[in-house]
């Protein structure tokens, strides 16, 4: 197939003192080779909890992948050791974060920063790693790079050190570039620039990009495909412009009506009412019926699947469509 990271039935859970507590249940889905694919939903949603097990970084030892697969290049990654996942992260596989959980090391310049992480992966000589330093900030839109290498972080912009952590990010010349809530922190117009950014790497560079994000607004200003994830499991999935025009699932169309519009004269955001159900607290029925403006007598009972062809959805209004 041409999907470079696919996802099978991935379950994972967190063992705390109150036993297991399942953030991932159960999810499918592939990135194909150079697409951006999206992954939206609240927090609380299992999103952050998808990537980090696909990165191998989840928390030790509270957290574990307990089933399915995570294939890469055809190779299933989801129990590797350690030293494998370093190895794949380092060359393979990279993720930015939301601005502050990134930071850079306050005590190193930028261009000790991005060096060390071109070492990580290249041997080359002093002279080389800072070519490649500089063409790396020229790829990231950061000008006058000979300069910025000596500065130190907070000598910077929230923007410019979001793209100083792609520039890292994107030193080993990742196949697949998973950017979670990479522009959240930034205001507006920062936003637009580092979306901006990301789909020009995706173009100039082929790094197919699965970019986490809590507003549908991101997903459509960069993605053709997107997930929509809810209490763990994918409840909706398909073409943007198809999810934009026909959502299929109730929370998807909550999520589309809580779109911020810079035009709108509205002075309150649409948001969905309730709150996300903790992992595990609803025992039957559908996860969103507690929320949900069309809830039925069934959809207390029953659990909808996830269900059609290309545009899929888990919600029983949508299921004669299927
Ligand atoms: Fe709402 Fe029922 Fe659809 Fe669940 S299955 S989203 S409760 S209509
Ligand atoms: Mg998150």
């Amino acid at each position: 197939s041409d999907s470079i990271l696919e996802v099978s039935n991935l379950r994972t859970s967190f063992f705390t003192d109150d036993g297991e507590v399942p953030a991932v249940d159960g999810i499918s889905f592939s990135i194909k080779e150079g697409e951006i694919l999206g992954v939206v939903g609240e927090s609380g949603c299992g999103k952050s909890v998808t990537s980090l097990s696909i990165m191998g970084l989840l928390p030790h030892p509270q957290g574990k992948i307990v089933g399915g697969q995570i294939m890469y290049e055809g190779k299933d990654i989801s129990h590797l050791k350690e030293a494998e996942m370093r190895k794949l992260r380092g060359n393979d596989l990279a993720m930015i974060f939301q601005e502050p959980m990134t930071s850079l090391n306050p005590v190193f310049t930028i261009g000790e920063q991005l060096t060390e992480a071109i070492r990580l992966h290249n041997h080359m000589s002093k002279q080389e790693q800072n070519n490649r330093a500089v063409e790396l900030l020229k790829l990231v839109g950061l000008p006058r790079a000979t300069e910025l290498l000596k500065e130190y972080p907070h000598e910077l912009s929230g923007g410019m050190r979001q793209r100083v952590m792609i520039a890292i990010a994107m030193s080993c010349n990742p196949k697949v570039l998973i950017a979670d809530e990479p522009t959240t922190a930034l205001d507006v117009t920062i936003q637009a620039q580092i979306l901006d950014l990301m789909l020009k790497l995706n173009q100039e560079t082929h790094t197919a990009i699965m970019l986490i994000t809590h507003d549908l607004g991101v997903v459509a200003q960069v993605c053709k495909r997107v997930v929509v994830m809810y209490g763990g499991k994918i409840v909706e999935e398909g073409d943007v412009k198809d999810i934009f025009n026909h959502p299929k699932h109730p929370y998807t169309e909550g999520l589309i009506k809580s779109i911020p519009d810079l035009y709108s004269k509205k002075d309150k955001l649409y948001s969905i009412k309730g709150s996300v159900p903790k992992p595990g607290s609803i025992k039957k029925g559908c996860l969103f019926a507690p929320r949900c403006d069309y809830v039925m007598d069934k959809c207390k009972e029953q659990v909808p699947e996830l269900l059609g062809s290309g545009h899929k959805s888990r919600c029983f209004l949508h299921q004669d469509e299927a």
